[in-house]
């Protein structure tokens, strides 16, 4: 379960409708407390990949998750997950983004259908790197809040 406010997702839709028709990608910065994750913050990133790469393809750069975890130590929080956009694709996870997932994370994907956020999820990799599962999100109203 992993709790987000209105305003972290308003930032992520913002994001990821800005790089569209690219996929747009940042990290997750909150809380781990009581086997729930809160989200308090995001933290975007560039797109590391080259131009004609970017459409389906996204990196996080070791350089970044060291930036963001400084970044979130300061604040005396953690780095939790990671967001990224499925540019005119569903809001699921690719076989690309099972195989460089790291356990305990969420990872928000956003659906942007001709530049407009429709959908949005998260999910958490089993410990078995098998599959990832869908995790409930608490604090916002999934139906309503990408539907602006
Ligand atoms: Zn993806």
């Amino acid at each position: 379960m992993i709790e987000v406010d209105q305003n972290i997702i308003n930032a992520i839709t913002a994001h990821a409708e800005r790089d569209y028709p690219h996929e747009c990608g940042g990290m997750l910065i909150g809380k781990f407390e009581d086997g729930k994750k809160s989200v308090v913050e995001t933290f975007p990133l560039e797109n590391a990949r080259d131009e004609a790469d970017r459409y389906d393809r996204i990196l996080i750069l070791p350089k970044d998750v060291m930036r963001a975890e400084k970044y979130a130590r300061e604040k005396g929080l953690d780095v939790v997950g990671y967001y990224h956009s499925h540019p005119d694709d569903k809001a699921l996870p690719s076989q690309y983004d099972l195989d460089h997932a790291l356990p305990v994370w969420s990872y928000i994907i956003a659906s942007v259908i001709s530049g407009t956020v429709v959908d949005f999820r998260s999910w958490e990799m089993e410990f078995d790197r098998s599959k990832f599962n869908e995790e409930r999100i608490e604090g916002i109203d999934r139906k309503t809040a990408a539907g602006r």
